[in-house]
């Protein structure tokens, strides 16, 4: 069987998602979709949350309409959207009456808020496929996905995730029934509704691939592929034809956002290839990503650039030869529930820089003050300098090791166009 997975870029209004029933019933393998947020509605219902949460009702009020009519219109049959649809609204009204008599979103209300956007596609997209004679059937990953501990954050349990995944989609599969799946969302221990982070339908799946044991994963978006570069900013970026598991993952991680950086491991593991595939230029080939490809003979397959983000320095001369310093760092770094993207240390022990997102800084710079209370105090650690903002440039492929020069021609290029590093 095959993963299909289809982006919001892929489901905006109703000739795409036309257009995307007609694309799945090309293919005659038996599949199961994944399928993401139509257009950005991810972005207007965190939105109508930060709007409930100011008490701004009018703008909840029309933002809400607004949603509602996209919704209904994106349904092949205008008379007739789902029911499910009906209640699904009525419980997103709830919730952001409840943000607004609160004034307050928790990281919960915060990951539920987000979970309307996937499901709803869920019963638009099959709404489409039965359209085009399919039979197909909207599940919600909630009873798929189980993240392994009671936080928002945890990561995914597959032990628990398989059992509920076998129960769930083989007799559908074997029964010829296409189940159309939210991308993103999942469930905790204690059965609280969790994300895999924006972006995360990708990983959902690939996390489906992996226990589903599929032939391959496609994942279909609005570009023909992992490009050379971020298209938005590189007008002459072209498709890298194929692409290793190993580079995949740091061109995720480093900011090429047509992948969620967690997307690669689950396929990794069971060597399944993925396809990344352009929806509406369906013929061409794309990028697959698999074990084994062929080095780029210029050594570098991609530049990729993550912004927002600063670079925080830990400095001072007491801090030489005293164990523990770092441990102590980076437990406030997780205290405060930051993500470190980089780390490095001066050979002269005095100074420890690390790259975390702008709007984590606040929060981590109370925490770091409050940890190193001593040592600030008495001089031993002299300051918490703070840089931003900053970006992060990387080059990317596997080809570059051993293949010399390729640092000197990248640092020649920054100071070429005035970057300072
Ligand atoms: P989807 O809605 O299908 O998940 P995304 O917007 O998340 O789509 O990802 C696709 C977008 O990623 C592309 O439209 C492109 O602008 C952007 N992108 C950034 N870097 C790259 C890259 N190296 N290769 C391809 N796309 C990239
Ligand atoms: N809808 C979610 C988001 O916008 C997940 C996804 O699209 O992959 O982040
Ligand atoms: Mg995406």
């Amino acid at each position: 069987m095959i993963i299909m997975k289809f982006g919001g870029s892929s489901l905006a209004d109703c000739p795409c998602l036309e257009h995307v029933a007609s694309l799945v019933k090309s293919f005659d393998e038996p599949k199961a979709l994944v399928v993401s947020a139509l257009g950005k509605s991810t972005d207007r219902l965190l939105q109508l949350g930060l709007w409930a949460e100011k008490g701004q009702t009018e703008q909840v009020k029309s933002g809400l309409n607004a949603l509602r009519l996209d919704h209904e219109e994106a349904f092949p049959d205008l008379e007739n959207p789902a029911e499910d649809h009906e209640q699904l609204f009525t419980e997103l009204s709830s919730l952001l009456e409840g943000i607004q008599l609160l004034r307050e979103q928790t990281p919960r209300s915060k990951s539920l808020l987000a979970s309307f956007g996937e499901r709803l596609s869920i019963h638009v997209v099959a709404a489409h496929l039965k359209n085009q004679g399919l039979r197909a059937q909207a599940i919600d990953a909630r009873e798929l996905i189980e993240t392994a501990d009671n936080g928002q954050n945890g990561p995914v349990d597959f032990v628990q995730s398989s059992f509920k995944c076998q129960e769930v989609l083989l007799p559908l599969l074997e029964d010829g029934v296409i189940p159309v799946i939210t991308g993103f969302l999942a469930r905790n221990k204690v059965g609280f509704t969790t994300t895999l982070g924006r972006g995360g339908s990708d990983y959902t799946a690939t996390i489906l691939g992996q226990i589903m044991k599929a032939r391959e994963v496609w994942i279909w978006t609005d570009v023909s592929g992992i490009l050379s570069a971020d298209p938005r900013l590189v007008k002459n970026a072209h498709t890298l034809p194929q692409v290793s598991y190993r580079e995949a993952s740091e061109m995720s991680f480093f900011g090429a956002k047509v992948l969620h950086p967690k997307t690669i491991a689950p396929v990794a593991r069971q060597n399944i290839p993925v396809r990344i595939l352009n929806t509406f230029k369906a013929k061409d080939p794309g990028t697959l990503i698999s074990a084994d490809t062929p080095k780029s003979l210029a050594g570098v397959k991609t530049v990729a650039t993550m912004h927002g983000l600063s670079l925080i320095t830990i400095e001072g001369r007491g801090m030489a030869g005293r164990p523990g310093i770092a441990r102590r760092i980076f437990e406030a770094t997780e205290l405060a529930g930051c993500n470190v993207v980089m780390i490095s240390q001066a050979s002269s022990e005095q100074s420890v820089s690390f790259v975390v997102s702008q709007n984590e800084v606040p929060e981590l710079v109370n925490t770091l003050k409050s940890r190193f209370a001593f040592e600030l105090d008495q001089g031993l650690i002299e300051s918490i300098g703070i840089v931003e903002p900053i970006a992060i440039a990387s080059i990317i492929g596997l080809g570059m090791s051993g293949t010399p020069g390729i640092s000197g021609r990248f640092f020649g290029a920054l100071g070429k166009v005035g970057v300072n590093v």
